[in-house]
């Protein structure tokens, strides 16, 4: 199988210190992969590597077979690779269907997509990615009126607006709820059937809803790669968690 993203021996230094070593990976079409790993293990320096937000120092990232490594963020996002971060970036003082409307596809900033004629078209597209983040009820809500674990959706939202072929969510549930936790594992579960999607996650319990690979990050190097079961027995990962 072709695989979506090919990761090949990544290495990333900043001032010396090496946050990533030979670190290889493949994610095929509409696959699911879970980073797992301690604090600092890389994972968040992983996900600015591939949008090329981190400096690759060697190896190479190809994406449908196109080599990309160190190409300009801009170019990666337009060519269908989308990076949700940490923490939510969103317009708190505009309603969803607005924030999503700035992240359309060939918007550029908030002038042109104000003046842009708000086709039927565009507003079908945004409903659509509405509808796969659950949030059709709160269209018209202002960003600011939304719950912490909402705002992460509406940037989920933003992403998926921007028709990307694979999408890199950093830790999406990030001091949610429970229940929004789960709610944004059927999420997850539900963009895979048309995307790649690779997450970066600490919740375990989340992590087996909706893991199908996953791959352990410690000090900057593949660790372990498998399913839930295959990792939570090895004990290169029991030793790193549990472990010292
Ligand atoms: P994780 O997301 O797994 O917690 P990170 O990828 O954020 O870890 O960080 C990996 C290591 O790289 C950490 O030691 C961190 O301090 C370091 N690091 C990350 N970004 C930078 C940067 N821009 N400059 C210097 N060091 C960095
Ligand atoms: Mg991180």
């Amino acid at each position: 199988m072709e695989s979506v993203l090919s990761i090949k021996d990544l290495n990333v230094v900043f001032s010396g210190f090496k946050a990533l070593s030979g670190v290889s990976l493949d994610v095929y079409d509409g696959e699911i992969v879970t980073i797992i790993g301690p604090n600092g293990a890389g994972k968040s320096t992983l996900l600015d590597a591939i949008v090329s937000k981190s400096p690759v120092f060697s190896g190479h990232i190809y994406y449908q077979g196109k080599d990309i490594t160190n190409n300009s963020p801009h170019d990666i996002a337009r060519m269908g690779i989308g990076r949700k971060f940490q923490n939510p970036n969103v317009y708190n003082e505009l309603s969803v269907f607005d924030n999503i409307l700035l992240a359309l596809k060939g918007t550029h900033g908030i002038w042109a997509s104000i003046t842009a004629k708000l086709t039927k078209e565009k507003k079908g597209k945004i409903f659509d990615v509405l509808s796969r983040t659950g949030l059709v009820d709160q269209a018209f809500e202002l960003v600011s009126s939304l719950s912490h674990g909402q705002k992460q959706w509406v940037e989920i939202a933003m992403v998926l607006a921007q028709d990307p072929s694979i999408v890199l969510l950093d830790e999406p549930t990030a001091g949610m709820t429970a229940d929004e936790t789960y709610m944004t594992g059927e999420i997850i579960k539900s963009i895979s059937k048309s995307h790649s999607v690779v997450v970066i996650e600490h919740d375990m319990e989340f992590v087996k809803q909706i893991a199908e690979r996953i791959v352990v990050l410690h000090q900057g190097q593949v660790l372990a790669e498998g399913s839930v079961e295959e990792v939570q027995s090895n004990p290169k990962v029991i030793e790193v968690y549990l472990g010292h």
